[in-house]
């Protein structure tokens, strides 16, 4: 496994590679995890070669000591890497990722980014889209690997790469969510968490999972659902329910009571540690 701190060095590497006709590009924060290793192995299947980047990007992250908090672990990502035979990874540092000059741009995101976790982070998505810009800028990847537990930001990517129109055209593959035995959804904020609170952060998933069967298997009502769904999360050990939202197609929160969601998103501080999960119906 090729390892890169260096932009040059990586695109040098890059152009010096023969016969390559697909390049898959998997950007994280690191801490890494079996759901990014997922991500990883899709890539590797339908790629010639598989790029990860790992870097805690400072501007996606509102809340300063949140940025400072967030689990860091090089050597151990590293070592997982090379065990899931990823073949380049590039950790670059923030100057040489973003100089004192870079000029950042504004996406036209339009109002998926000012709801749900847009709401609660304000400028979060602002700084996703740049970091993923300036990554695929530099790689110039074919195919994008990303999870969806982050729902949102798989949406709010999408439309950063429609507006961008890169060339050559560049494919978003979703990958599932990986869960651990309970259901509840890796993360790299679980590090943080103690036992008694990794068992009780299953409530997220199975609320989301209660809420759906009710929605498909009954006359439901998504007023009452939302009222008993931020109750029973609040029952079981969490400090606070930033949201539990029924969206549409398009990503708009419902407010018709009766009309059919087509995700459930939601997101709860338990221990000081900010969780999200979702849903598809
Ligand atoms: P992060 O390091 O948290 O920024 O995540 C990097 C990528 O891994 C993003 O596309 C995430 O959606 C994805 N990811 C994080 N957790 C999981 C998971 N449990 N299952 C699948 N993908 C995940």
């Amino acid at each position: 496994m090729e390892i890169f701190n260096n932009i040059i060095q990586l695109q040098d590497f890059l152009g010096s590679l023969k016969d390559i006709n697909s390049i898959g590009f998997v950007p994280t924060m690191g801490s890494l995890h079996t759901g990014h290793l997922s991500l990883i192995e899709a890539s590797k299947k339908e790629n010639d070669i598989t790029i990860c980047s790992v870097f805690v990007n400072k501007i996606q992250f509102n809340n300063e000591a949140d940025f400072i908090k967030y689990p860091r672990n090089e050597e151990q990502d590293i070592e997982l890497l090379k065990a899931a035979e990823c073949d380049v990874v590039f950790i670059p540092t923030q100057e040489a990722l973003f100089p004192e000059n870079y000029c950042y741009e504004n996406f036209n995101l339009g109002e998926i980014e000012n709801v749900l976790e847009g709401l609660y982070r304000p400028g979060h998505f602002q700084g996703v889209c740049n970091v993923v810009h300036r990554f695929i800028d530099i790689i110039q990847p074919n195919k994008l690997y990303l999870g969806l537990k982050d729902l949102q930001q798989c949406k709010v990517i999408e439309k950063m790469i429609q507006l961008k129109n890169y060339k050559p055209s560049l494919e978003i593959v979703l990958c599932e969510t990986s869960r651990n035995s309970s259901g509840l959804a890796l993360s790299s904020r679980n590090k943080r968490l103690s036992k008694n609170a990794l068992n009780h952060a299953v409530i997220l998933i199975d609320t989301l999972k209660f809420a759906k069967n009710q929605i498909l298997n009954s006359t439901f009502d998504l007023s009452s659902l939302y009222k008993k769904s931020i109750d029973s999360i609040l029952k079981n050990g969490f400090e606070s329910v930033d949201y539990f939202e029924f969206v549409d197609e398009d990503f708009e929160i419902i407010t018709n009571h009766s009309q059919v969601p087509k995700y459930i998103l939601t997101a709860a501080t338990i221990e000081d540690v900010r969780l999200i999960d979702n849903i598809i119906i």
